[in-house]
């Protein structure tokens, strides 16, 4: 076909995910999405694990519209009503104080970040913070410092060297840990590990620690309930400040407005992007705990966050964020991840009996299904194969993901993120078919 032809000659893909030959998507709605061809896919990743309301909300294009209207663009040098409603709602939506800087995506919420956490700590006096910690198969972004906070080397190799100061520590993985610990403890060594590298490394270097509560492009990995507190603590010992990257588990991915919710704290800095338009318009945002931002407002010349971002606020993009709020408070979209999750995950477990799948696991409408070869061993099933339940979705209609980390050859968990509105009826479409492709291996 045509178009399939010229998107071989004009466009460079970052990956070619499901299928060797990339779709052409025309159009979408609810949950579903239809090829040039008009062939249907139910959306088993709402996207990039983002269209949270779901496709063909008129709401969101009509709040674009009715903005680029009154007001297109202004730089946040000033300001405007979307960009100040928006952030008086994020606020309440945080559960604590906190002030917001915009950005467009990810990445940047990120970037933003580091900057703001090493300059806060320079304005306390404190030089020598620099360091951040992360966690090994966490993805934080495709930016310098972003991919350097990143724990997946497939990413990295081959730009390095990227932004200084950046340390990786074990994830806590709840289902491969040594034979001794159990999910519990290993969380907890993991948690203890951050605390021994802050004491070796000298607490007086350390910036903070950047997490997602739950790691998603990683393999959908859902620590222990213990391990976020002891991490907080841990920051609070040493003088770090704690990074919630929220950018997936944020706006009601993991049955709670964001990931941290789950886990009983409150993070100093939490960046989120994705769900907060639903991915309708790009838009990014850094909320920073208060007491941290008035730090920056001294007299001096360089007290200010000198970091400017030409879209970051965009009008339209902070009025379709805010109809995306409305539509989730609405509709009850948070409860709705967290009910209709623990009903999919009910009938997702069943799985385990099947000889290849190691472990299923989810929280809200995030999910990953382990494959492995030998259950006893744990041993990662082959790229091959997992790559077959994968086309075998595609072909009765349903897209999944596959995520991981590709170096250590664990990219072989299957994860599922679909529209946090996503109906009965296709829920059970979706089980069916994962069911069916994964009895074909
Ligand atoms: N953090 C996490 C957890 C992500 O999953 C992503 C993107 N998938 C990013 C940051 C970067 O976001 P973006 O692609 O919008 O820059």
């Amino acid at each position: 076909d045509q178009l399939q032809q010229k998107d071989e000659q004009y466009i460079w893909h970052s990956m070619k995910r499901y299928n060797p030959s990339t779709m052409v998507v025309k159009s979408a709605d609810g949950s579903w999405i239809v090829d040039n061809e008009g062939k249907k896919y139910l959306d088993g990743m709402a996207g990039l694990w983002s269209v949270n309301v779901g496709y063909g909300r008129k709401e969101l294009a009509e709040a674009a519209y009715a903005q680029l209207k009154e007001l297109p663009y202004y730089p946040l040098t000033q300001s405007h009503q979307p960009a100040i409603e928006l952030g008086e709602k994020l606020n309440q939506w945080l559960g604590g104080d906190y002030v917001i800087f915009f950005s467009n995506s990810g990445s940047e919420a990120n970037e933003a970040a580091f900057k703001i956490a090493r300059q806060y700590h320079q304005q306390k006096g404190e030089q020598g913070r620099y360091k951040f910690i992360a966690r090994y198969r966490g993805y934080h972004g495709n930016s310098m410092g972003a991919l350097a906070a990143t724990g997946q080397a497939q990413r990295k190799y081959k730009y390095e060297p990227l932004g200084q100061g950046f340390i990786h520590v074990a994830p806590p993985d709840s289902y491969r840990f040594p034979d001794y610990h159990n999910a519990e403890s290993y969380s907890e060594h993991c948690a203890s590990e951050i605390d021994r590298v802050m004491t070796w490394e000298l607490s007086e270097t350390i910036a903070g620690v950047i997490m997602e509560p739950i790691i998603t492009g990683g393999g959908v990995l859902i620590p222990h309930d213990s391990y976020m507190k002891k991490v907080k603590n841990i920051c609070e010992k040493h003088g770090a400040l704690l990074i919630s990257d929220e950018v997936i588990n944020g706006f009601g991915r993991t049955g709670k407005a964001f990931g941290f919710m789950n886990y009983g704290v409150q993070p100093d800095i939490v960046t989120m992007a994705k769900g907060i338009t639903s991915s309708y318009l790009p838009l990014s945002a850094t909320a920073v705990k208060r007491e941290i931002y008035e730090s920056f407002k001294g007299e001096g010349e360089y007290d200010h966050f000198r970091h400017v971002n030409t879209f970051g606020g965009n009008p339209a993009c902070c009025a379709v964020a805010l109809k995306n709020l409305e539509i989730m408070e609405k509709e009850n979209l948070i409860e709705r991840s967290r009910e209709k999750g623990e009903d999919l995950l009910k009938a997702l477990i069943d799985l385990e009996a099947h000889p290849l799948v190691g472990n299923v696991r989810g929280k809200g409408l995030l999910f990953g299904i382990e494959l492995v070869q030998d259950k006893k061993t744990k041993e990662p099933l082959p790229a091959d194969q997992v790559n077959a339940v994968i086309g075998a979705c595609k072909a009765k209609g349903l897209l999944i993901g596959k995520n991981g980390d590709t170096v250590s050859g664990f990219n072989n968990v299957l994860t599922l993120a679909p529209p946090l509105n996503i109906t009965d009826e296709d829920g059970a479409f979706l089980v069916k078919t994962l069911k069916e492709a994964i009895y074909t291996l």
